[in-house]
């Protein structure tokens, strides 16, 4: 048996990195990957960086700016989003609520008339009332004709589940909500607003968004990395490791996936085992794709609502920074999700991608494919559905009553994005370091 560290984090993805920096204790990191930055890593295929899909740094506090500045120092850089919808054989600007202009002029009217009749009769629609579920909160937000254009038949390709099956707290902050007059002038083609939370963002100049987790490395040390936990006994504060290692531990943050936490802890009560299986999460299937012609898009990324698509998502990797593809190419990624809901047939999808992207005129069939790289992301997103609140909070009750901080994206089962879990990393070192 090991000597025990105060403190040991479970995995070295950025929650876990960030909880390390800001910590005035003794720790150790135990990752069970080759390197560190777990959703954050970058993989490097015939000349091509790709990340595993798109991962922007949206930064909105400047204690957060300071911080990347810090550590990417020239490896920085700021642009303006250029993001856009593909539906009914056109482009229309991000996000669709505020930029219909161009689109058929029926499903124009459907749009407003439906927004209009939400927007002017309050009462009637209930808008004081919270919203029972997802389904609901897109029809009283947004009326009938954007429901079905774009709302549901993005959000369930996205989520794989009736929208019905789905609560509504996550959708502050994430979903723009415009006025009827900034939705006129969208719809004439008369736009200047940018909506939503992703207006800018940072990306590393050269290497792909691993370098963030990477930068980490000259301030935290004692990172062991290949080792995965496998037992954790509350009763002696002990964690076994895959290669038979026990180590003690006097305070334990786990940032791995919290099902997988509460799995691998001894004698967990069956409230809180069966409260942790009821989680449910939308996995992602994600293709990068190097291909021989530059300039192959002026975009960022796009989203695609239709079902005859396979991706909800495709962007272009070497538009983020000319540094991740070789001159004379252009790198894409695509995202397709799945869950236990709505499986995937593996084997097929790759191709049908394929075929997707010459049907929307991203490439052509006589494009050469340089590299090709599939990332299948088990934990892509957490799913919001109407036990999600109550399965959190019984496991997180748990956990905390035994001084287990289970933090990060999949640790606290939140849909966080890097901001988020570096300010929850963050604020676990300072609770820590006051302790
Ligand atoms: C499809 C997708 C797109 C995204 N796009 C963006 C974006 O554009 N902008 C943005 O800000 N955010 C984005 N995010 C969110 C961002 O990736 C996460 O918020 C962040 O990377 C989560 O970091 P984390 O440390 O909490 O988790 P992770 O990165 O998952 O780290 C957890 C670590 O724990 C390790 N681990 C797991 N089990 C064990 C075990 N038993 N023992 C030891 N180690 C273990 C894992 O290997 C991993 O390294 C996106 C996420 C997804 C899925």
């Amino acid at each position: 048996m090991q000597k025990s560290s105060k403190i040991i984090i479970l995995g070295a993805g950025l929650s876990g990195l960030t909880c390390a920096y800001y910590l005035k204790k003794d720790y150790s990191i135990f990752e069970k990957g080759s390197r560190v930055g777990g959703l954050c890593r970058s993989e490097k295929v015939n000349g091509f960086t790709f990340d595993h899909t798109g991962h922007l740094l949206h930064i909105k506090r400047d204690k957060n700016k300071k911080l990347i500045r810090e550590l990417l120092e020239k490896n920085l850089f700021l642009q303006k989003r250029k993001a856009w919808i593909y539906s009914k054989g056109i482009y229309t600007k991000y996000p669709f609520q505020a930029n219909i202009y161009g689109l058929p002029s029926k499903v124009v009217k459907e749009c407003i008339d439906g927004l209009r009749e939400i927007r002017t009769n309050r009462k009637r629609y209930a808008v004081h009332r919270k919203p029972v579920d997802f389904k609901e909160w897109i029809y009283r937000n947004f009326g009938k004709g954007y429901a079905k254009h774009f709302m549901i038949p993005y959000n369930e390709k996205l989520w794989t589940v009736p929208l019905e099956e789905m609560s509504t707290e996550w959708t502050r902050g994430f979903i723009p909500i415009p006025t009827l007059k900034e939705v006129l002038a969208g719809a004439r083609g008369r736009q200047e607003k940018d909506f939503g939370y992703n207006i800018r963002f940072y990306y590393p100049l050269k290497g792909g968004i691993e370098e963030l987790p990477q930068s980490f490395l000259s301030a935290v040390k004692r990172i062991n990395l290949n080792l995965k936990a496998t037992k954790i006994s509350l009763k002696d504060k002990k964690i076994k490791f895959s290669n038979g290692r026990e180590i003690r531990y006097q305070r334990l943050v786990s940032t791995i996936p919290l099902p997988k936490l509460i799995k691998i802890i001894e004698r967990i009560p069956e409230k809180v085992s069966k409260a942790s299986k009821r989680l449910r999460y939308v996995s992602v299937f994600n293709l990068n794709l190097g291909i021989k012609r530059e300039n192959i898009s002026d975009k960022h990324w796009v989203y695609f609502p239709e079902k005859e698509f396979s991706f909800y998502r495709a962007g272009f990797t070497s538009n983020f920074s000319s540094y991740l593809a070789p001159r004379g190419t252009s790198s894409i990624y695509t995202e397709v999700s799945y869950s236990k809901d709505r499986p995937l047939d593996k084997k097929r999808i790759t191709k049908k991608i394929v075929k997707d992207l010459i049907k929307a005129g991203i490439i052509t069939s006589r494009d050469k494919i340089l590299a090709k790289l599939v990332l299948d992301i088990r934990y892509a997103y957490p799913l919001y559905d109407h036990n999600y609140k109550e399965s959190v909070a019984t496991s997180q009750r748990f956990l905390r009553k035994n001084n287990i901080y289970s933090t990060g994206r999949f640790g606290s089962w939140e849909y966080l994005s890097m901001e988020d879990v570096i300010n929850q990393g963050r604020e676990i070192a300072q609770q820590l370091n006051g302790q």
